[in-house]
């Protein structure tokens, strides 16, 4: 990540272990929708050393979220909205502190925003994206940080809890700041990355395992969809260093498409030489979910929250819009030649 992007903020700290450390409190954490391995690590590893410090825990997502995350310690546990309203309604209801994990927006709930409204709990926001808009007591915001994981290994420690941390949460923020870096591809040039990730190691975690749990845990339809999706879903567009993969449903109802199927697709193009800018279009029911990769300066968040709803990270955003598969892709291929100048201006 540039340096001169990076921004971080820590308020209200001493209130945050004051509450954490007077007595037992019942804890919500909350995540974003599609939640990835950083959103469902980063909750699972807090869940756990707080629970193990004497709270109350309970761990809230949107939606579900993919089977190759659903092996880490404590998984089983979590609490997925649709269904569960009822439930849901009544833990954020009775919680004393709810903890916002990995996102810096609050549309990023989705439906679990309107219980949370109604509560009076204290919050706390544990983030590394920019800009972040969501109100709380206590906010850990470090666009610097290679993934939320990072961060809660870092207020593990600056919050006297280091005790507690086991093998099962050194897993969870292994994973957590594993795949928010593509496997220490990007995003992961700092030494407190890897100062981090050497003392998760000393916990005897098996790295390779988490690795191949993680990324070699697909069904043979789900390959067979990666393959169709190159051969006949990728559009390149050479004169902008761009390249687009689109899944319609017809083609996840072809080839059995699960949840996080197609997780990862969005970062193939990127391996065309070249290629800087890459786009995924996926039509869901009743809209289009975009996800967009960079290399370099092109801030793909700003792409994203310009013409798609959405945001994120400089290099990794996402989207949606209630537009038709093909009018999104129309937008977008319309939209390339106002980025010429900035796409070729890239230095490989
Ligand atoms: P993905 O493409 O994997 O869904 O998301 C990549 C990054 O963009 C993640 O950091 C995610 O939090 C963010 N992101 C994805 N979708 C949205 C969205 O609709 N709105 C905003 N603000 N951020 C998003
Ligand atoms: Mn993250």
């Amino acid at each position: 990540m540039d340096p001169k992007n990076n921004s971080a903020l820590k308020t209200g700290m001493d209130e945050l272990h004051k509450r954490l450390s007077e007595k037992s409190v019942q804890i919500v954490f909350i995540t974003h929708v599609n939640p990835d391995g950083d959103a469902i690590g980063s909750t699972l590893g807090l869940s756990r050393i707080l629970s193990k410090a004497g709270h109350s825990c309970s761990i809230i997502v949107p939606n579900d979220f993919p089977e190759f995350l659903k092996w880490l310690p404590g998984a089983t546990d979590i609490i997925s909205l649709p269904g569960h309203e009822t439930n849901v309604a009544k833990l954020i209801e009775s919680s004393d502190v709810l903890f916002f994990v990995d996102f810096n927006d609050i549309r990023r709930m989705k439906e679990i925003r309107e219980p949370v409204s109604r509560s009076a709990a204290y919050r706390v926001l544990i983030d590394h994206h920019p800009d972040p808009v969501v109100k709380a007591d206590t906010k850990i915001s470090d666009t610097s940080a290679s993934s939320t994981a990072e961060l809660v290994y870092r207020f593990i420690l600056e919050s006297g809890l280091k005790r507690h941390l086991d093998k099962d949460i050194a897993v969870c923020l292994f994973a957590g700041i594993m795949t928010d870096t593509g496997c220490f591809s990007y995003n992961s040039s700092s030494p407190e990355t890897f100062k981090a990730v050497a003392e998760l190691l000393q916990h005897d975690i098996n790295k390779d395992q988490i690795y191949y749990r993680i990324y070699d845990n697909f069904s043979c339809d789900r390959m067979r969809l990666l393959g169709y999706c190159l051969n006949e879903r990728l559009e390149y567009f050479p004169e902008y260093r761009t390249a687009l993969i689109l899944i319609s449903q017809s083609d996840q109802k072809k080839y059995n498409c699960r949840t996080g199927d197609s997780e990862e697709f969005v970062n193939y193009p990127l391996s065309i030489k070249g290629v800087r800018f890459s786009a995924f279009f996926i039509e869901k029911e009743d809209h289009v979910k975009v996800s967009f990769r960079s290399k370099g300066d092109f801030p793909v968040n700003i792409f994203s929250a310009g013409h798609f709803n959405g945001g994120g990270h400089r290099n990794a955003s996402g989207g949606e819009t209630y537009d038709s598969l093909e009018a999104a892709l129309e937008k977008f291929r319309a939209l390339l030649p106002k980025y010429r100048e900035q796409l070729n201006d890239y230095e490989d």
